[in-house]
């Protein structure tokens, strides 16, 4: 077993570091507090090869690993924690299952829009009635003139705001066999955008009503009974997920080490307060083991679909520690890391969405207890 990155690994991450630290770290504050998806770093990104980095080469991407795009998030965000969200939409998430599914014409129609950077996809799964409990979605494909007529609303969709593309889950017919997706560009007639809304983090979302939808068939992304593959790709979003979590909690932490290393009180720089000490060595603690757990689970995934147990413990692991470090580093700078001078009261606003968001906490720990006794726990009254 070796703990140590290769060298083309080492030198990938130390060649993206070198890229976010000059073109990203400038901007690093206004781009946090801005509305709307940063263009300009999408752009710069997709000259870059840092967009489709797991997508097929055949496909336009860059045919690498799992664990090279999480490297991408952590040297983004460690300059920028705002762009690393670039480097997920781009990596991780729905653009990852649609290289995955996606038939020629998909991929030919949608997918080199996604990796140069102009535009962005949704993932479309939660709506008013199914948040959890995702497999009680009510939208509604049905069978209309060479394709599908669908009907329902989606809700806290990330991009949603702006994207120009939804993975859509929907129901073809009853039960968890019945469902499958779609992919629906936003300017398709019958889809209309609710109100504007903003997570606690800042970040924009609007409701997604698809009201009679026409979807032609070759639109089709996976037909019913396609849940569990739907669920097979969403483990790269939870891994992404993770990365983010834990790359925005060691960039406060980072923040919080600087400070303490210069900062006087009583006459005494902070660092030499035991009792600071002691929340650093915590810290790092949670952060350094939530790593091996986050590495663990993309390099066993390497090209391919992390497991779920794995990913489930990452993203548990990471979402913890990225939190309570952005919270410790907070609290080490006072006034300070409470004002939105710094970025770390974001990375802690991040950091608490990141909880509930692809997997809450306690739904990946009734998947991990699956795991753990070997069978499944019904969440629903018996019948
Ligand atoms: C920042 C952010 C980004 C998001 N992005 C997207 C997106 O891109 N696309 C999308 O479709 N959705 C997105 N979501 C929605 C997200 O997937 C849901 O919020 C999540 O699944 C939880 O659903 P809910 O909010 O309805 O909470 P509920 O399901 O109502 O749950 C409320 C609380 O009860 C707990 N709970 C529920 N059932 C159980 C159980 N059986 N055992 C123990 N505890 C339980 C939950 O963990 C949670 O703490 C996003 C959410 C956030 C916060």
């Amino acid at each position: 077993m070796d703990f140590n990155l290769s060298s083309e690994q080492a030198q990938f991450r130390d060649s993206v570091a070198r890229f976010a630290q000059k073109e990203l770290a400038p901007g690093a504050l206004e781009r946090a507090h801005a509305a709307g998806y940063p263009w300009d770093v999408a752009r710069l990104m997709a000259k870059q090869g840092l967009l489709g980095i797991t997508v097929q080469e055949a496909d336009g991407g860059q045919g690498g690993s799992l664990m090279d795009a999480v490297l991408a998030i952590e040297a983004v965000a460690a300059s920028c924690p705002r762009s690393a969200d670039v480097v997920q939409a781009g990596n991780f998430g729905p653009i990852r299952v649609l290289a995955e599914y996606g038939s020629d014409l998909h991929k030919k129609k949608f997918l080199s829009r996604l990796l140069n950077g102009e535009g962005v996809i949704s993932v479309g799964m939660t709506e008013p009635e199914a948040g959890s409990a995702v497999t009680d979605l009510q939208t509604r494909a049905a069978p209309d003139k060479g394709g599908y007529r669908v009907r329902g609303s989606k809700i806290f969709v990330t991009h949603s705001a702006y994207a120009d593309l939804v993975l859509t889950y929907v129901r073809f017919g009853p039960g968890v066999g019945g469902i499958g997706s779609v992919l629906i560009e936003t300017k398709s007639p019958g889809v209309k955008r609710g109100k504007p809304a903003a997570f606690m983090s800042g970040e924009e979302w609007a409701e997604l009503h698809f009201d009679d939808v026409h979807v032609p068939e070759e639109m089709v992304l996976l037909k019913e009974g396609g849940f569990k593959k739907q669920i097979a790709g969403f483990n790269v979003e939870r891994i992404g997920n993770a990365a983010r979590s834990l790359a925005l909690g060691r960039y406060a932490y980072e923040q919080a080490r600087e400070w303490a290393l210069q900062r006087k009180q009583f006459g005494r720089l902070l660092c030499e307060f035991q009792g600071l000490q002691w929340k650093f060595a915590d810290v790092k603690l949670k952060l350094d083991a939530a790593q091996l757990l986050l590495y663990r689970a993309a390099a066993n995934a390497d090209r391919g679909f992390p497991s779920a147990e794995e990913a489930a413990l990452a993203k548990l692991a990471c979402n913890q520690a990225g939190f309570d470090a952005a919270n410790e580093a907070l609290q080490v700078m006072g006034g300070t890391g409470y004002s939105q001078g710094s970025l770390v009261e974001y990375c802690l606003r991040r950091c608490r969405g990141w909880m509930i968001a692809g997997g809450s906490l306690e739904m990946l720990k009734n998947r991990v207890a699956e795991g753990i006794f070997g069978r499944s726990f019904p969440q629903r009254p018996a019948e």
